[in-house]
């Protein structure tokens, strides 16, 4: 019998002879049973393990049905497993992704803890609608049948639960700079919330962000740190995970391995957005987006810079501040703006970032009056005791698609949340 409690990709395999006083209702099990086992660990005869047990008792605790079972022993298209995903947490693949997503989340919490980082739970129900990161849902205890209006005809928010428009999060930074200005170093690491309609492998509507904020930090200061953070984490992948890195490279990408540890020992390279922008145009390559400087990259670019360019992890930095977020530094050039984004092979983006503005009259110049008056405690950071800071945020997902060799973020997190979706 081949056993499995989740805890590795091999299992265990058990020894189950004629002596066993149930031993015909054992041999008419088939896959997806469970067990209880009894019996002596010892080393095995036969090839293929080192160890089994030689069980004496063996308790049959939930059968399954034969051939009904959805999960058989041929292998399955990813596709399929996402319409069981109920199910799909005991497949060899999916089983060794979820261990290592498992990993990371603690070598995160690892590395950040060891190094004094406070760890800040900023809330999803949040009024801000200006953080400007994404499509956000609303969330309201409105009756949606018969909802209140005012005499202008728009929705009544007074009357809702928190007296105006609430919506879930699309990111902790803001809240975490506040913590920043008083642990210096923090962290979060929660669900973070987009309504974009991007079907595509890349987003999620519902995904995890770990999002550092530090003070008296620099791009450059944080360009270091992000190395060093990417490497810290896939080197415990590598030492924890041989058997789960060479199962999903048997399967779905013959250079993982190779890949990983290319990284784990070449340094980033780091290019700025203008830079960026010559190699794309000089690469001889038609794209379906056209390149020319103040465009937004698209995912094709990215790839390029990372997968042709560099062929390694990328950081590109200093965009045109028109394409960025208004708390993002100003350059001395007043036209580009202190971000940072990392970009990895297979994936593109997988992390977004910058200095942060923290000259008050400089990012008067980049909020609106709208936005000075929604964010007046944001402004508030910048009056009392201000200080250079920085920080990024790391889409959880995206990160374990490049550790596991997956390609669709569907398959990197356990319950998908994608348009058109959430049934699990
Ligand atoms: P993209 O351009 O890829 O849509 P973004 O620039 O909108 O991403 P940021 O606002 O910079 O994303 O968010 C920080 C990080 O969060 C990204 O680098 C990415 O790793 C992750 N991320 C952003 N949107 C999603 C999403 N919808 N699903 C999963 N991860 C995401
Ligand atoms: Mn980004």
């Amino acid at each position: 019998i081949q056993l499995n409690d989740g805890s590795n990709l091999s299992g265990l395999q058990v020894i189950a002879d004629e002596k066993l006083e149930n031993y015909e209702e054992i041999s008419k099990l088939s896959t997806g049973a469970a067990l209880e086992v009894w019996g002596t660990l010892v080393e095995s005869q036969g090839r293929g393990q080192d160890f089994e047990v030689q069980s004496e008792q063996v308790l049959i605790r939930g059968t399954a049905p034969g051939e009904e079972y959805p999960l058989q022993k041929k292998g399955h298209t990813l596709e399929f497993l996402r319409d069981i995903a109920h199910l799909r947490p005991r497949t060899n693949t999916l089983g060794a992704v979820f261990r290592i997503r498992n990993t990371l989340s603690q070598a995160i919490h690892r590395f950040f803890q060891d190094r004094g980082f406070l760890y800040v739970h900023t809330p999803i129900i949040t009024a801000n609608d200006a953080e400007g990161a994404g499509e956000m849902f609303h969330v309201t205890s409105l009756d949606l049948e018969q909802l209140p209006k005012t005499k202008a005809g728009k929705v009544d928010y007074d009357q809702d639960f928190f007296g105006t428009d609430v919506s879930l999060t699309v990111s902790g930074q803001l809240g975490a700079e506040g913590f920043a200005l008083a642990f210096t170093n923090v962290y979060t690491f929660g669900p973070t919330f987009r309504a974009e309609n991007s079907n595509t492998a890349r987003h999620l509507a519902e995904f995890w962000m770990i999002e550092p904020e530090m003070a008296f930090m620099d791009l450059q200061g944080m360009l270091v740190l992000t190395e060093e953070f990417l490497r810290e984490l896939l080197k415990e992948c590598l030492d924890r995970h041989e058997e789960d890195l060479a199962f999903l490279q048997k399967m779905y990408d013959q250079e993982l391995i190779s890949g990983l540890k290319h990284i784990c020992d070449t340094p980033f390279e780091t290019l700025t957005y203008t830079e960026a922008v010559k190699i794309l145009e000089n690469s001889g390559k038609s794209f379906e987006f056209p390149v020319e400087w103040g465009c937004d990259l698209q995912s094709e670019h990215e790839r390029y810079l990372s997968e042709v360019h560099v062929g390694g992890p990328l950081n590109l930095i200093d965009y045109p501040k028109d394409i960025k977020a208004f708390y993002m530094r100003l350059n001395d050039d007043e036209k580009t703006v202190a971000a940072m984004d990392v970009l990895v092979p297979g994936v593109g983006e997988i992390i977004g970032g910058s200095q942060r503005e923290e000259r008050l009259d400089v990012l008067d110049e980049r909020m609106d009056a709208h936005l000075k008056e929604e964010l007046w405690w944001y402004r508030d950071l910048r009056r009392y005791g201000t200080v250079p800071h920085a920080g990024f945020g790391l889409g959880f997902e995206r990160l374990v698609l490049y550790l596991t060799g997956m390609e669709n973020i569907r398959d990197a997190i356990p319950f998908p949340r994608v348009p058109n979706n959430a049934a699990f």
